[in-house]
């Protein structure tokens, strides 16, 4: 309990996660934010993860200083994702 690592959720790069027990001698984590459980991998978040604070944005309706609160990203990347994303889904469905 001395290490003061900070574990990131792989899925959508939250800070906000829990210890979720253990599996196979794995810690094991669940994210607050998206419900994700999974155990502790070295691995940086992928571009696919970001598409879950576009669904907080557009399904969940937060605003992008909070998004940004919860995520740990700066408005400004948030903004230039959700603009990419935007771009990219012109048959998006509201
Ligand atoms: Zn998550």
């Amino acid at each position: 309990m001395s290490k003061c690592r900070v574990e990131k959720c792989p899925r959508c790069g939250a800070l906000n996660v829990i210890k979720w027990g253990r599996q196979c001698g794995h810690q094991r984590y669940k994210c607050k934010v998206c419900d994700n459980v999974y155990t502790y991998r070295r691995k940086d978040v992928s571009s696919a993860n970001r598409f879950v604070w576009f669904e907080w944005w557009i399904l969940r309706k937060q605003t992008i200083p909070q998004i940004a609160e919860l995520s740990g990203h700066s408005e400004r990347q948030l903004h230039r994702w959700f603009d990419e994303y935007l771009e990219n889904y012109p048959t998006w469905h509201i």
